[in-house]
């Protein structure tokens, strides 16, 4: 610890992960002299929570690497007083104090500051379903151990023995779809259990359209993960789950990942400011309603980046930056909290799924107005071995030109499009703006005209007029009112499958065979809306006045329609 006088600050941060270990190491580079004590409940202090899934999975195979840093070795670097297994009970904002105990012992005492950090997290969601108490929750450390243990013990091995011996077959029920949820399905998969996944509403991973997620789906069902959609989970008995449609599934363990609500006992408690959503009320400063206490991370309200409301967004990135702007503000320097996007990232038996701003479904109910792109590009050039097509999605204002949001799966090269689109959304580019980014590229990498500058040309396209689209849920209305549909793939793609009432014109014969395109209303459509643009500005030219490329051409049809 550093020498200490009596009128050095005292600081207390509470929660000693994300958030909470971001602000106290930060607060010592700026102050060398103040007094950092970081109380944790748990046993650890800086552990990998993303990490914990992977290693109940067995993809991380020592507990060890979980742990980023111990009490000592924050002690010795950056001086802070540590002290896990240590509860803060509550606080006495009159006197400015922490009543604190330590688990160990049942002491309790009084710990003074003169400014206070919550960092404290968000708790699972634990709904009042019979038999909620045998499922397990996946927070920390030691939730890790009770579920590797669990694990262990329905496959008939010792803990910590996996490696060694032959598991029985066993079988887990993870309840929730969420991030989650579905790493959770993907590692006890791994494990070798059979996994049945339970989702109330019609769609794993919420963040995602119903048109991109299909993909999604399907690649966890190809895993052998038995999915349950549309339906909730009634009773938790001792050896089986029982649904909603009265299915009951075998499962000898149960995992609940239905959500997480921000931690706000101790700000309630306090009498602090809760927010409309639920979490604890903090202004640009990240200061509670209470001058001297500043709260970050999973259990405060963020303001959103498209409608600056209120929002929780209970990610790692957010929490640490938080945690690292609230030191800022105690040390006196200048700026405030940025508004939140919510970019996030989850890898799905393969797939690479990740979304950042608002989705559609978000933005229809909003009555926001919005364009959609949809396409398929490659990770890389098509030459080049290894490519994997994609599915994008970009969500535009259609009146600004103003990125909305962004969606992304695929088995690679959707990380970092979407890290580009929410570093152009962080500084403000527009839609059409994206076809002038100068990306790195080579074949192994990327292409010459990266996925990105494709979404700035359709955007811009569509800005302008050049393009009009027609989505995926809008060509039946069309057709019904009287649109020809015009397929323009070979006859080779054509005869796999299409959508009905299409005529097929592959795009190549197009300028040959004008006169078998209706002259009304006419949607074209390819694979995944390259060559439905080119045969589209072909009519354009020729004369037809009303005609649509259907965005994301067949992929996003069928995905989106499950036909
Ligand atoms: P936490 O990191 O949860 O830390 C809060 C700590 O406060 C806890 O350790 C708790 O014990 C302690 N605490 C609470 N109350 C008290 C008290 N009264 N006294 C003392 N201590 C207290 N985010 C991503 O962006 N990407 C991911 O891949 C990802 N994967 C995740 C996987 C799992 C299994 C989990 C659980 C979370 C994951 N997250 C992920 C979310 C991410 O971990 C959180 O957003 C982030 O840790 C929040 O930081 P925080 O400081 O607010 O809370």
């Amino acid at each position: 610890m550093p020498e200490t006088t009596d009128n050095a600050r005292k600081i207390i941060v509470v929660g000693g992960v994300a958030g909470g270990m971001s602000a106290a190491t930060r607060l010592r580079r700026l102050d060398e002299d103040a007094h950092i004590t970081v109380l944790e409940r748990s046993g650890h202090v800086s552990f990998a929570n993303c990490g914990l899934p992977y290693h109940v999975g067995g993809v991380i195979e020592k507990r060890s690497a979980l742990l980023l840093q111990t009490p000592e070795s924050l002690g010795a670097r950056f001086g802070l007083d540590v002290r896990v297994g240590t509860e803060a009970l509550s606080i006495d904002r009159e006197r400015k104090v922490v009543r604190v105990r330590t688990l160990a012992t049942g002491a309790e005492e009084d710990l003074p500051y003169d400014a206070l950090v919550l960092s404290p997290g968000a708790r699972p969601v634990r709904p009042p379903i019979p038999g909620i108490e045998r499922a397990l929750a996946l927070r920390d450390v030691e939730d890790t151990d009770a579920m590797v243990a669990a694990v262990a013990d329905a496959q008939g091995i010792e803990a910590r023995g996996f490696d060694d011996e032959e598991p029985e077959p066993t079988s887990a029920v993870v309840i929730g779809g969420g991030f989650i949820g579905v790493e959770m399905a993907e590692n006890l998969v791994h494990r070798g259990l059979h996994v049945a996944l339970v989702e109330a509403t019609p769609q794993v991973m919420a963040p995602l359209d119903p048109e991109m997620v299909a993909p999604v789906h399907d690649a966890l069902r190809r895993a052998g993960v038995d999915l349950h959609l549309g339906r909730s989970v009634t009773v938790i008995g001792d050896h089986d789950v029982t649904l909603s449609d009265g299915t009951v599934l075998p499962a000898a363990v149960v995992v609940a990942s239905i959500g997480v609500r921000p931690d706000t006992s101790l700000a309630e408690g306090a009498g602090l400011r809760i927010g409309p959503r639920g979490g604890i009320w903090v202004d640009e400063q990240l200061r509670t309603s209470d001058p001297h206490i500043y709260a970050v991370g999973d259990a405060v309200e963020k303001v959103d980046g498209l409608s600056h409301e209120a929002s929780l967004v209970p990610l790692a990135n957010t929490a640490n930056l938080q945690g690292r702007r609230v030191a800022d503000v105690i040390a006196g320097l200048p700026g405030s909290d940025r508004h939140v996007l919510g970019t996030a990232i989850v890898g799905v038996m393969g797939l690479q799924v990740a979304a950042t701003g608002w989705n559609e479904k978000r933005l229809r109910a909003a009555g926001r107005p919005y364009r959609a792109i949809h396409t398929h590009p490659a990770s890389h050039a098509t030459y080049y071995p290894g490519a994997a097509t994609m599915a994008l999605k970009l969500l535009v204002d259609p009146e600004t030109d103003r990125i909305l949001g962004a969606q992304g799966v695929g088995r690679e090269g959707v990380d970092k499009r979407i890290d580009v689109i929410a570093t152009a959304m962080t500084g403000g580019l527009s839609a059409s703006a994206l076809a002038g980014l100068e990306l790195a590229y080579a074949p192994q990498f990327g292409s010459a005209k990266d996925p990105i500058n494709m979404l700035g040309h359709i955007a811009d396209n569509l800005r302008t007029g050049i393009a009009v689209e027609i989505q995926w849920d809008e060509l039946a209305d069309a057709m019904t009112a009287g649109a020809a549909l015009v397929d323009v793939r070979t006859p080779a793609e054509f005869a796999k499958g299409g959508i009905p009432g299409a005529l097929n014109i592959p795009v190549d014969d197009l300028r040959d065979r004008l006169d078998e395109v209706p002259p009304g209303p006419v949607v074209v459509h390819c694979a995944v809306g390259l060559r439905g643009h080119v045969a589209a500005r072909i009519l354009r030219q020729r004369g037809w006045d009303d005609v649509r490329n259907l965005s994301g051409g067949y992929t996003t049809w069928k995905a989106g329609t499950g036909a």
